[in-house]
């Protein structure tokens, strides 16, 4: 079974579009995300593309703000602590990578908690770790939500999440162990990979390298959860880090890529924008 997470998105952003039509008459206004992107690298373009697009789809109003890769941090923090203080956003994201001259640890911190749509504020992170309410980021909560809507039951199984980066190997791996999964992280120097893999009933794959995981290392009937996005060496198209023609036929759920995790990465973000806006305007929630 793959699951088309572009199919899943496409529901779940339509069932939206009916949630916020109903907005202005509610509440006056319907939710704001801003969105910054320093310089032009393509890869950032066309992803700062897909959440405009989606947040119009959605009837969230999007500005997208871009600046040239020379802006200086202070510039950026100074940018960022503006819209922080403006009670027309709702939402700040900061596109990544940035330069090398300006640390995005910084620039995480300094987005408002309550304006942080990505979900990457220390005390977001702090709340999910310590399971209080917070933002979930996008890919994680993604995840999970295909996971469920394809009928996985994760209670009790064995997963594995290859990468430990904290926008998605940790919070992947915290979030299955939230729904009682029992998880192994692996990373770069964890020795004997395949191994470890052929245990896996879920294996999440989050690396960044194309087709690295092979038939060899996924058990029959495992789910497969491909996370990269890669560029193939051999005909210069968008794959995953999972070889999908050699695991499809033995995995018993598998997503694509393009058009798996990718897409519902920017519909949970329309949602978190969403619930930011409504804690706004329901300080109760
Ligand atoms: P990252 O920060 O570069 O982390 C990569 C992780 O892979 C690290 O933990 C690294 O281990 C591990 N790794 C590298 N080589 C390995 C190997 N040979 N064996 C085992 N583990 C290895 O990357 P990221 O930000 O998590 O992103 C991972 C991929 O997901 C990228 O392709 C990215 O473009 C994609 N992505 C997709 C979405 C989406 O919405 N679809 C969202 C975010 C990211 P160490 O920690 O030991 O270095």
């Amino acid at each position: 079974m793959i699951i088309s997470g572009k199919e899943l998105s496409a529901r779940l952003k339509t069932d939206m579009r009916d949630e916020v039509s109903a907005f202005p008459e509610k509440y006056g206004r319907v939710p704001h995300l801003v969105v910054i992107l320093v310089g032009d690298d393509p890869a950032s373009v066309s992803y700062v593309t897909g959440k405009a697009k989606a947040s119009e789809f959605v009837g969230i109003r999007n500005t997208t703000v871009r600046k040239p890769e020379t802006i200086t941090e202070e510039e950026l923090l100074a940018l960022i602590r503006q819209l922080n203080a403006d009670d027309t956003v709702d939402g700040i994201l900061v596109q990544l990578p940035l330069p090398k001259h300006i640390s995005e640890a910084k620039v995480i911190e300094a987005i408002d908690k309550s304006k942080d749509v990505d979900g990457f504020h220390p005390l977001n992170v702090a709340a999910l770790w310590q399971k209080q309410p917070c933002t979930l980021p996008c890919t994680p909560k993604g995840i999970i939500k295909m996971l469920k809507t394809a009928g996985v039951k994760i209670a009790g199984k064995r997963a594995v999440v290859i990468g430990r980066s904290n926008i998605v190997g940790l919070p992947v791996a915290k979030l299955l162990l939230d729904e009682n999964a029992t998880v192994t992280i692996a990373h770069s120097k964890t020795e004997d990979l395949p191994a470890l893999t052929r245990q896996a009933d879920i294996l999440v794959v989050a690396i960044g390298r194309p087709k690295f995981v092979t038939a060899d290392m996924v058990s029959d009937g495992a789910v497969v959860i491909d996370v990269g996005v890669n560029r193939d060496p051999e005909t210069g198209k968008l794959c995953g880090d999972v070889d999908f023609a050699a695991i499809e036929p033995k995995a018993s759920v598998i997503t694509p890529v393009p058009g798996g995790v990718g897409p519902m990465t920017i519909c949970c973000l329309m949602e978190n924008t969403i619930e930011c806006f409504l804690r706004r305007m329901k300080p109760s929630l």
